[in-house]
């Protein structure tokens, strides 16, 4: 019977940046299987999160009704700690809330937010210091990033919107905007099937983006040399040419070196830097670097002077060579400086605008990328236009039915700042789609006061989160294989996503909860969107949307909703109605006004908070295969789960025994900021005196160890470092 109801509908995985296009089998309302289908990005491949993981959306505990919280019930974070017995108590969470109707949670969630800005207007306030802001996801779709800034800006007058690239990529999109005039990747991960050298730098794609480490490792095996620069000894190492297991914290003491034996043995592309560099940016770097020798960086580092000699020789002259970076370049106080060095690595050699070279900073959430073209950053509306050009906020204001001059010429608070500022009462109110700041923020402690002080929270999401559990109306919405919208991949490409499923009971599509909320906020939308994620259809609400935000994108100037439903995928830029797309760019001129790179020193900078004798280990927080960022989706899917149920914290064997602990026993690790127990895993791969603490687990939250200290360019927190002892219990 099942099989003769069985459908097959053709999606993309809901997790990571490489985008997988797959085939779910669904019968009677349930997932039956999914498998690999034949996307741009996968060719069929899958990881097991993509093939195993999308039970989630079946969990019992889905929000399937609008919830308010209870009249008198305090938000209290002591609530999202576990108890004696290492769990944290859900249903505690689930108390504090009683069900509601729609009509009832959206009026109370609007009137809310209406109160406080409403206030701040009367007394002349807005923009930066208006008390309202709003977190989007990059797990929704491009159309729900765009409305979610749009409905930001235009209801309450302020940029104060931000999603996770904060605390992503935000400092390797400054950089590369900086630099070349754009923060997308020049070539896509397939390229690397091109490639003669390849640098995986403070990436882990076997764990993190396990379809492009395929890719990877079939590009080694066909004669590629790759180059793994990483704290820890990743499993990449096992095919890598040459492995760089460096000093955590020391990029810019590494990257520098390369770049001076590039300078300083005749090895810069003299023909690509006159061509494409701005004139006296080489001079300059060349003065800059003379320091940076590779024996004086050596000992800094932790890599002999032969070995960097070595490597930068390498990737200078080998014909096409490819950098792929993650987050141990980024998440740092000085990941602007990091991601400056890779890109001077790349117009020093030429190693970029050509298939096989390139930049390529791998994009951690499925719609990072999207969210981020889509303006749902404080600092950019739609393709980055600067909310500083008052040409760029005319264009907005018109197409948005906004007065000119409404929207303001400051940027808004990023992620972090946001959350300060609720501790400290100056946001009073929030929106929040999709995001769990109360797992994913640096010294989450703090955030979690910051969110608990809030006047009033309205939080939308699948399930009752931490986040959630701290909101006074929560919207239950509907999964990603419950909608019809578009994401776009690390690779620029755009892809559609057909809808699986029916939400379950009450479950609503974020797009029509942001038009709700807009009309009641006193804006006049009209997408008339499909509360149940509707079908892609060429009159779907969500095409309404679509079209609009690409008319407002040179990046998507060439592409209409009649053409995605037609063709599925195209990687931008899109210039005119029958471009195929690009997947590689920059190839004749960088997008800045004249063309040309720009070459931007990278300043020695160190760990915020090095280890010292009270707190003598380093901690590094990350991601692990089989959970996905605060675990929100990953941990309540039953294959998943099963694979890894508990937290456990990575350490050296020296360190185990310095420790005097076995694998298995649990310790407790301690920061300036906050404490959290796990069971212990010996792991080579990791350095003697660091830990690695993945921070999906609500039961030892790596966040509440780590430090709120900000990259003073990107404002992206330094989660990837911080000091922290460590004692058995
Ligand atoms: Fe999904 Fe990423 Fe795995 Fe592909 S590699 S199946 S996109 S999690």
């Amino acid at each position: 019977l099942a099989r003769r109801s069985e459908r097959r509908v053709d999606t993309i995985c809901p997790y990571c940046g490489v985008g997988c296009a797959i085939t779910v089998h669904v019968a009677e309302g349930r997932v039956l299987r999914v498998d690999g289908a034949d996307g741009p990005a996968n060719a069929g491949r899958l990881c097991v999160k993509g093939r195993f993981g999308l039970d989630y959306v079946h969990h019992p505990r889905r929000l399937t009704t609008p919830l308010l919280r209870r009249p008198g019930v305090p938000k209290d974070p002591a609530l999202l700690l576990p108890g004696p017995d290492g769990r944290v108590n859900e249903d505690a969470w689930w108390a504090q809330f009683r069900p509601a109707t729609w009509e009832e949670a959206l009026d109370a969630a609007a009137a809310g937010l209406a109160r406080v800005r409403d206030a701040a207007w009367a007394a002349g306030v807005h923009g930066r210091a208006m008390p309202v802001a709003g977190f989007g996801s990059a797990k929704g779709s491009n159309e729900e990033a765009y409305l979610f800034q749009k409905l930001i800006r235009s209801a309450f007058r302020t940029h104060n919107v931000d999603h996770c690239t904060r605390l992503c990529h935000a400092s390797s999109v400054a950089a590369l905007m900086e630099a070349i005039g754009s923060g997308a990747v020049s070539n896509p991960v397939r390229d690397c099937a091109l490639a003669d050298l390849i640098v995986v730098i403070g990436a882990n794609p076997v764990q993190n983006h396990p379809v492009a480490a395929t890719w990877i490792k079939n590009a080694v095996r066909r004669g590629a040399r790759l180059v793994l620069i990483d704290p820890r000894r990743t499993e990449l190492a096992r095919v890598a040419w040459r492995t760089l297991t460096f000093t955590p914290g020391t990029d810019v003491a590494l990257l520098n070196a390369l770049l001076h034996v590039i300078v300083s043995e005749g090895l810069v592309n003299d023909a690509f830097v006159a061509a494409r560099v701005q004139p006296g940016d080489l001079q300059a770097l060349r003065a800059h670097l003379q320091a940076f020798t590779p024996e004086a960086m050596a000992p800094l580092c932790g890599i002999d002077a032969a070995t960097l000699r070595e490597v930068a020789r390498a990737y200078a002259t080998a014909p096409a060579s490819l950098i792929f970076w993650g987050m141990g370049v980024a998440q740092h106080s000085h990941g602007t400086d990091n991601a400056r060095a890779l890109i001077a690595l790349a117009l020093l050699t030429g190693q970029i605008g050509r298939p096989g070279t390139g930049l390529h900073p791998l994009r951690g959430q499925n719609n990072v990328q999207g969210a981020s073209d889509a303006g749902l950053i404080p600092m950019v509306l739609p393709d980055y236009h600067r909310v500083t050009d008052p040409a760029h906020r005319a264009v907005a204001e018109a197409a948005w039915g906004l007065p000119a001059g409404f929207l303001p010429a400051e940027p808004g608070l990023t992620v972090v700042e946001i959350l300060h500022a609720a501790a400290e009462g100056r946001i009073r109110a929030m929106l929040i789609q999709g995001e769990n700041p109360a797992m994913s923020d640096p010294d989450a402690a703090h955030a979690r006061a910051g969110l608990a002080r809030l006047e009033h929270l309205v939080v939308s999401d699948l399930f009752l989160t931490e986040t959630a559990a701290l909101a006074d109306v929560v919207l239950p919405a509907a999964a990603w294989l419950e909608k019809t919208g578009t994401v776009t991949n690390t690779d620029r490409t755009v892809q559609l996503g057909r809808p699986v499923l029916s939400p379950p009971g009450q479950a609503r599509a974020d797009a029509w909860i942001l038009e709700q909320l807009a009309r009641r906020l006193g804006l006049n939308w009209h997408y008339d969107i499909d509360p149940l994620g509707g079908a892609p259809t060429a009159d779907s609400g969500i095409g309404r949307v679509f079209d609009e935000m690409a008319g407002l994108m040179p990046a998507l100037s060439g592409l209409r909703w009649q053409r995605l439903l037609r063709i599925g995928a195209i990687t931008h830029p899109v210039p005119s109605a029958d471009d195929p797309g690009h997947p590689v760019v920059f190839t004749e001129r960088f997008p800045t006004p004249d063309g040309r790179a720009h070459l931007v020193p990278a300043r020695l900078g160190a760990p915020a908070e090095p280890a010292d004798s009270a707190y003598p280990y380093v901690l590094i927080t990350g991601r692990q295969l089989e959970h996905w960022h605060t675990g929100a989706m990953t941990r309540r899917s039953a294959v998943l789960d099963a694979l890894e149920p508990v937290p456990h914290v990575s350490l050296h064997p020296q360190t185990l025994q310095s420790l005097g602990v076995r694998v298995g026993e649990r310790v407790c690790l301690r920061s300036r900021r906050g404490s959290v127990t796990a069971a212990v895993r010996a792991d080579e791969a990791v350095p003697a005196g660091v830990a690695f603490l993945p921070f999906a687990y609500a039961e030892a939250a790596a966040n509440l160890l780590t430090i709120a200290a900000l990259d003073p360019v990107a404002k992206i927190a330094e989660v990837k470092y911080c000091a922290v002892a460590i004692e058995p219990v």
